[in-house]
């Protein structure tokens, strides 16, 4: 793990950038280019036969992105990694590539939201999908079915904080020819590399932590050869869903000072658990530095550190408290994502009855809080939180 670490900084700040190739730059250049011309024919036709292995238009591969892409393999200790436009369309170009007419996917616990709602959309091209919430990986095996192609994890997830062993997955899923995808963006690749747990496909929505400013969007997806081949050539081309070469720049500079955020962070986040630990409005915290037994275990297993998003479970008496709470918030913002400079705040009860049906489908409580420790200082967010939980006793 020590040695993870060594590799991991050099990976963040240096590998894959030749300075000498671009007069001496400290930075790599944007090639802020759709298209790459040819002097000679035959040049040309090697290029354009093989899109995948040279630079021909953006839409395929990119200088600056493909520094990016490197970077995102080796610190996921995987083969090869595209990027794309999104979280989001690094999900979908994945999936779609992956499944086709008859098979289905095995979906664990609480995954990100938009994924789930993807899987029913290709039910119309006759996927299969199910969501599943499981305690122990072991009980996976009773909802495989025979034609399972895909098991989808994210752990932790996002909302509860659900984790799963991961070994213990891919144990499963080789033993019956099924592939294996997480969604490693809550715990980063700093702390959590699934591929090396025996996970096939490392999914990460590039937006949050690892470019980790709010200032862009995108995606990456991690796997062998074979299988990131596969998805450039259906998902990515077809899809075109492309990471745009200043996007590319700004998310390897969001990753040179990954590590020294997450560190930040992470000392944060440990002062305000222990102010809600002691907080009588606080019902639950979910967040990993509070895992006992098998589950510390698995935690400790498999991963090497904690990050800053967590949720709580607060005692509102009814809707008005929940609002009241929300609006009292000076430093966190209200909004949506997470993993930027700055500290956020957001529910998932939006007070319909749909979508209270929704939460309870997924395991959500109606009374969670979601918290973001972003960078600011932490006496300023904890005397923010204190505020927000005084308008409780009004
Ligand atoms: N995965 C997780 C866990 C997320 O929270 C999100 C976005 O909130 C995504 C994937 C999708 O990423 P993007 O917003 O970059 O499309």
């Amino acid at each position: 793990m020590d040695q993870w670490q060594k590799e991991d900084s050099k990976i963040c700040l240096h590998s894959e950038e030749n300075s000498e190739e671009y007069f001496g730059a400290i930075t790599p250049p944007i090639y802020q280019t759709s298209l790459f011309s040819f002097r000679d024919w035959d040049k040309f036709l090697e290029g354009i036969t093989s899109e995948r292995e040279h630079f021909v238009y953006t839409r395929g591969v990119n200088p600056t992105t493909k520094i990016l892409e490197d970077k995102l393999a080796l610190l996921e200790r995987g083969e090869k990694c595209k990027c794309f436009s999104s979280g989001m369309a690094a999900i979908s170009a994945t999936i779609f590539t992956l499944v086709k007419k008859g098979d289905h996917i095995l979906f664990a616990n609480n995954i990100y939201g938009p994924a789930l709602s993807y899987a029913k959309v290709l039910e119309k091209f006759g996927v299969e999908y199910s969501s599943v919430f499981i305690e122990d990986s072991v009980e996976l095996k009773a909802h495989i079915k025979k034609n399972t192609k895909l098991i989808y994890i994210e752990s932790p997830s996002t909302m509860n904080f659900d984790i799963l062993d991961l070994s213990k997955v891919s144990e499963i899923a080789k033993s019956r020819n099924i592939l294996t995808a997480i969604d490693n963006t809550c715990a980063t690749p700093i702390y959590q590399k699934p591929i090396t747990q025996g996970i096939d496909i490392v999914l990460h929505s590039c937006t949050k932590y690892i470019a980790g400013h709010s200032d862009t969007l995108g995606g990456a997806v991690i796997s062998s050869y074979k299988i990131i081949d596969e998805i450039f050539e259906i998902g990515h081309q077809f899809g075109g869903a492309v990471m745009g070469p200043i996007d590319a720049w700004l998310t390897i500079r969001g990753l040179r000072t990954l590590r020294q955020r997450l560190e930040y962070q992470r000392s944060s986040v440990e002062k305000i658990i222990n102010m809600l630990k002691n907080n009588p409005k606080v019902n639950k915290i979910n967040h990993p530095l509070l895992f006992e037994g098998n589950k510390k275990k698995i935690y400790e297993k498999q991963t090497t550190g904690y990050t800053s998003l967590l949720s709580v479970e607060i005692d509102f008496q009814n809707y008005d408290e929940l609002r009241s709470f929300m609006n009292a918030f000076k430093v966190f913002k209200l909004g949506v994502s997470w993993g930027g400079f700055e500290s956020l705040v957001t529910s998932p009860n939006y007070d319909s009855k749909e979508n209270l049906r929704d939460l309870e489908g997924r395991h959500i409580s109606s009374n969670l809080i979601r918290i973001y420790i972003g960078l600011e200082d932490t006496e300023c967010l904890l005397e923010d939180l204190e505020n927000a939980f005084e308008t409780l006793n009004k």
